[in-house]
C-alpha cells in the first residue's frame, strides 16, 4: 500500500459575498479520507489475520476484488460504501461461507480506527467558525451511509457548525445525481443562485452543483 499521509488538501479561502447558505463535501474536503482509510485497512488486515491466516497482499487483493463487486452490484446507492458488505464478501471468498461474527467485527475495527486518525482541516475550522459567525447555515452533501457519516461529523467534533446533512443513502441516488442537490437545497430553504457547493471531487462536488446552477468550488490535494 502507498504512503498517503503526506498527501494535503487544501480548503481554500472562500469568498461568502452575496452567500446565504453553503453545501460542504465531507471525505477529502474537512478531512483528509485516504490517511484514514489507509490506516483503518491495515487494523482491519491484522484483525482479520488474528483469525484466519491472510497475509496483507492477498488481504488487499481480497478487498479490492470484494469493493469493486460491491460497488457494481449496488452502483449509485449509499450502500455501495458498505464495508460490512466489502468484509462480508472478502471472507465468503476466502473461507467459502459467511463469518458473521467476523464481517461485523472488521467492520467495526476498521470504522473504529478509521475515526481516532480523522482530524479537522485547521483551515477548514476556519472556515466553519467564519460561517457561524455570519450566520450562513451549512448543508453537508455526502455519497455514503447516513450513521456512518453523522459519526464522522461528531467524531470530527463539528456536528454545532453544520445545520443539515444530506447523505446518498438518505437520497437514494450519489452526486453528481441532481435529486442529492435539491434535497439539500430544500433543507435549506434557499435559492440556488444564493448558494455554494465546495468540495474535492470535480464531478461530483464541482459540476454536480453546476448542473442546478449552484456555484462551486473545487478543493484540490497539493
Ligand atoms: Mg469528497
Amino acid at each position: 500500500m502507498t504512503d498517503r499521509n503526506n498527501v494535503e488538501i487544501e480548503f481554500p479561502e472562500v469568498d461568502l459575498t452575496g452567500i446565504q447558505g453553503v453545501l460542504l463535501d465531507l471525505d477529502d474536503t474537512l478531512y483528509s479520507y485516504d490517511r484514514c482509510h489507509d490506516y483503518a485497512l491495515l487494523k482491519a488486515h491484522v484483525h482479520i489475520n488474528g483469525h484466519l491466516n491472510l497475509d496483507c497482499d492477498e488481504f488487499l487483493k481480497e478487498y479490492s476484488k470484494a469493493r469493486a463487486r460491491v460497488n457494481t452490484e449496488l452502483k449509485g446507492q449509499g450502500s455501495s460504501h458498505s464495508r460490512l458488505l466489502y468484509f462480508q464478501k472478502l471472507l465468503e471468498s476466502v473461507a467459502g461461507k459467511t463469518n458473521f461474527s467476523l464481517s461485523i467485527s472488521s467492520e467495526e475495527v476498521y470504522w473504529r480506527s478509521f475515526f481516532e486518525k480523522m482530524e479537522l482541516l485547521t483551515d477548514a475550522r476556519y472556515f466553519l467558525e467564519k460561517c457561524k459567525n455570519k450566520h450562513i447555515p451549512i448543508c453537508i452533501v455526502t455519497d455514503l451511509t447516513a450513521k456512518i457519516q453523522m459519526e464522522k461529523i461528531v467524531k470530527l467534533g463539528i456536528a454545532d457548525y453544520i445545520d443539515f446533512l444530506v447523505s446518498s443513502e438518505e437520497a437514494g441516488v450519489e452526486k453528481p445525481h441532481p435529486y442529492i442537490f435539491k434535497l439539500a437545497v430544500e433543507k435549506l430553504g434557499i435559492d440556488n443562485d444564493k448558494l455554494i457547493m465546495i468540495g474535492d471531487n470535480i464531478n461530483r462536488d464541482v459540476l454536480g452543483a453546476r448542473l442546478l446552477n449552484i456555484k462551486s468550488i473545487h478543493i484540490s490535494k497539493k
